[in-house]
């Protein structure tokens, strides 16, 4: 029987030749592989693709409404719509809101995004995305999750494709990957989200590459899934990615469990380790060198330091600056924001020249070390 570094030395000579991990290595990378090992092959796999660089983006998270019929069990973001909190903008609010962000720190990305509010009809979000891009024309819309996405087209009757093309025509530009967590039904079930979901997630997407429209992807862990879990969802992207190449970038996330149903019903009370968190960067980076190869950390969650450690275990970008966003804090995490000056200073501590990108990934800037 081989010993581990050297099983993780094979699984890393198989991706350097082109391959893709099996499921059974990468349940093995969770569940047995040295968490040294590992991440030591994720960087030499990180530094072949893009050496000492790490990409960046300034950037803001808009949330436009928080008023959502979901109601995930590991949300704490959520309202009904009728407490005192929950709450809608109107484009005006939210071109208001931008401009400051806009005009002080030059941000190139609007991710955008709410809960599944059930009285918005298409024309609030082609009105609202045509007026920002045209106030803001060289901010790259990141708009709207799948599960928004499916919304609209249902209530609008007509179909996803219809959906997206309205949205690109009124200035979307690109698809945020979140409400991926874990595409398995029975992880799905306890966290609270519709069955066949996850299968609805991967449909959205591929629209979306099939017309054209670029995506991220993410993997929500640290709660009550399995590796198996993990190594399906890390699979089912892979095979998407292989048809039209519409994942510009894969982003691991781990669970934030402050004022949810899940840590209130006592089924998840702690949030993911330090050691947990890399093991997750560095296996997203072997598994996904060949087909998605720009991996993110989540300094969000985890603080600089971690996100720091995330590029030394393999990610090659560090995500933006975020400005305003209202979900992690909901958890009762602060997060607050991080200055570009801020992130190219973290980068470079540890060796790294940081680039600044725009939201289709294209570089802007460069800041060596
Ligand atoms: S995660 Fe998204 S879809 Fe689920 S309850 Fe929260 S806002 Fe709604």
């Amino acid at each position: 029987m081989l010993k581990q570094p050297d099983q993780v030395e094979d699984i890393l000579r198989s991706v350097q030749s082109g391959e893709i991990p099996t499921r059974d290595d990468i349940i093995f990378m969770y569940d047995e592989a040295d968490l040294n090992s590992l991440g030591q092959a994720a960087r030499i796999l990180a530094q072949e693709k893009s050496g000492n660089t790490v990409s960046f983006v300034s950037n803001m998270i808009l949330n436009y409404t928080n008023i959502c019929n979901v109601r995930c069990n590991f949300c704490a973001f959520y309202r009904t719509g009728t407490e005192s909190d929950a709450f809608l903008l109107t484009k005006e609010q939210v071109i208001k809101e931008i401009e400051p962000y806009y005009r002080n720190f030059h941000i190139t990305q609007l991710l955008i995004q709410g809960g599944v509010n059930p009285a918005l009809p298409l024309e609030y979000y082609t009105d609202l995305f045509r007026s920002i891009h045209e106030t803001y024309p060289d901010l790259g819309i990141h708009g709207l999750s799948t599960s928004e996405i499916s919304f609209i087209a249902r209530k609008e009757h007509t179909s996803v494709a219809d959906i997206i093309k309205s949205l690109v025509e009124a200035g979307m530009q690109s698809i945020p990957g979140a409400g991926a967590e874990i595409f398995d039904d029975d992880v799905r079930k306890v966290l609270g989200r519709p069955k066949g979901s996850g299968k609805q997630w991967l449909e959205v997407m591929e629209t979306a590459h099939r017309l054209g429209v670029h995506s991220s992807a993410t993997m929500m862990f640290g709660h009550v899934e399995e590796s198996r879990h993990k190594a399906d969802h890390l699979l089912a992207l892979v095979d998407l990615q292989s048809k039209y190449n519409g994942f510009l970038s894969f982003t691991p996330w781990n669970f934030e469990p402050g004022n949810t149903q899940l840590q209130k019903s006592g089924a998840v009370m702690y949030r993911a380790g330090g050691a947990d968190v890399l093991r997750n960067i560095a296996i997203s980076r072997i598994v996904l060198n060949n087909s998605i190869p720009t991996i993110q950390s989540s300094w969000l969650t985890n603080g600089i330091q971690m996100g720091q450690m995330s590029v030394l275990f393999g990610a090659n970008d560090w995500g933006g600056t975020i400005y305003d966003e209202k979900v992690i804090p909901a958890t009762g995490k602060q997060v607050g924001n991080l200055r570009k000056d801020a992130i190219i200073n973290g980068l470079n501590q540890i060796g790294m020249e940081a680039v600044e990108r725009d939201n289709l990934y294209r570089v802007i800037g460069h800041y060596p070390a």
